[in-house]
């Protein structure tokens, strides 16, 4: 059977075990008086769901979490009873400016390493990509369909001011949040030109050094994207500053250990156990991106393992072409594939703090963002329906970490509202404009920040790869491993 086949089926067991059904919807009680808003509904936490819980937002702000609500007449009231009231997502790891590019075809070639489809090397296919309209059109674009489908914060790569948070640039924090900001690395070893190594670390001759990294507040770098001996190389190199001792002629190419507290390493597929356990023991962090690991790679790696040794682990899309189109997708394929190939079961709610609270912490903005607690900017978002139907799946953490972005009832971002449900129209100031999800009328007001229309900018990008999604995106790439 053919891997399209295979994924096809795959994702429509997963879809029809998380079949939603019409359910709760938000609504507003009265006309908005305040500025103010008190959630009412499902409040997920760090230590678990509040059913009839509350949040209350005071300038931009979460000011309360709790059941203790009561009814604070000075405050506009928002009833989601029924429906799932969650911190935004934090996307870890994306290549933004690459959002109006469709997903990659599946050719059924899956390589060791990266640099096999980057530069079609060691006779594998070259995949090219490329961004669609300016670079600043693309990125608006992606931060677009993230924010449509529950997230308010990315590290990109890039960014465009307003919409999401960008975590990686001090510009792209916007309201409520300052620097320091994360660092995103595409080739910490200065290997862009498709240098492979396995007995010794002669990369670039700009690698990253000791002193440079110990510098960064966080260091978020691609390490070990591959299975081969040559992924595995590359953590020794960043991990033993025994291993090469001997400088190649430029007088680079030393193992370093830069592996710290403040280090993220993004994909890390070629690490070994050993290796899981040095970070592990240095409190590093790992970003997970499972379906675009699959669909390059043809695997995954273990992540339970990582969970049992005590890791951080926080899940990113990596980008349109390979991986996920949302954060939900993306948690479908790592739910599905520990499934699948490891035998183990990664649970809604551990799913949802790689998305939120652990997605924080790997980024260093913990006190900021990704959960719901007093003191920290209200970015929130609220899926109604049931989310995912049937017994297994009535746990509210389900009904947000596989939720569709037709479900999404509520985004906001340090507050201030950029997408309300139908019957949240009181809710929304400013240049708003209406759009479908689905066959569900949204209002969307990100004409001041974007300095034009969604629906301009939709028109200007001329059929690119949408932004607002069905439950199962198009050309979604296989989450099903091969190996
Ligand atoms: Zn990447």
């Amino acid at each position: 059977m053919s891997h399209v086949w295979l994924n096809l089926i795959l994702t429509v067991i997963v879809a029809s075990s998380f079949v939603r059904t019409a359910g709760a919807r938000c609504s507003v009680e009265g006309p908005r008086h305040s500025a103010d808003l008190l959630l009412k509904g499902t409040v997920l936490t760090p230590q678990g769901s509040l059913e009839n819980g509350c949040v209350l937002v005071r300038s931009g702000k979460v000011d309360y979490v709790g059941t203790g609500c009561g009814s604070d007449p000075s405050v506009t009231v928002v009833d989601c009873t029924g429906s799932v009231i969650s911190p935004g997502f934090i996307n870890t790891h994306e290549h933004i400016e690459y959002s109006t590019f469709a997903p990659l075809d599946d050719i059924g070639e899956r390589v060791d390493h990266r640099h096999d489809w980057r530069r079609g090397m060691r006779d594998n296919a070259e995949r090219p990509v490329q961004v669609n309209g300016t670079k600043p059109d693309a990125t608006a674009w992606g931060e677009l369909r993230h924010l449509f489908s529950g997230t308010t914060s990315i590290i990109g790569g890039a960014m465009v001011p307003g919409l999401t948070r960008n975590l990686d640039f001090v510009a792209g924090l916007e309201d409520g949040i300052e620097s320091p900001v994360a660092t995103w690395d595409i080739f910490p070893l200065d290997d862009s030109e498709g240098i492979l190594r396995s007995r010794d670390c002669d990369y670039g001759p700009n690698a990253t050094t000791v002193e440079e990294a110990g510098k960064l507040y966080r260091y978020m770098a691609h390490v070990g994207e591959g299975v081969d001996d040559e992924a595995a190389n590359e953590f020794r190199c960043l991990s033993d500053p025994t291993y090469d001792v001997v400088p190649s002629p430029d007088g680079a190419g030393l193992s370093v250990d830069i592996v710290a507290s403040n280090f993220a390493l993004v994909h890390a597929l070629g690490l070994t156990r050993a290796d899981f356990d040095l970070v592990a023991q240095r409190g590093a962090k790992i970003v997970w991106s499972p379906r675009s690991n699959v669909f390059l790679y043809g695997k995954t790696l273990d992540v339970t393992y990582l969970l049992d040794a005590g890791i951080t682990v926080a899940l990113g899309t990596d980008w349109l072409p390979s991986g996920s189109a949302t954060m939900a997708r993306e948690a479908v394929c790592g739910y599905m594939v520990t499934q699948e190939s490891f035998g183990r079961t990664v649970s809604p709610k551990t799913l949802w703090e790689m998305m939120t609270i652990n997605a924080a912490k790997v980024a260093g903005f913990e006190e900021q963002v990704g959960s719901l607690e007093a003191g920290k900017v209200a970015d929130i978002i609220v899926f109604g329906g049931r989310g995912a139907g049937g017994q297994e799946h009535d746990d509210p953490f389900a009904r947000v970490v596989f939720s569709a972005a037709e479900d999404l009832e509520l985004v906001m971002r340090g507050g201030k509202v950029l997408l309300a449900g139908e019957r949240l129209g009181a809710l929304t100031g400013g240049a708003c404009e209406t759009v479908s999800f689905g066959d569900m009328a949204r209002t969307i007001c990100v004409e001041d920040e974007l300095g034009r229309s969604f629906a301009e900018l939709e028109r200007s990008l001329d059929g690119v790869y949408p932004a607002i999604l069905p439950a199962i995106p198009d050309g979604e790439p296989t989450c099903k491993a091969t190996r």
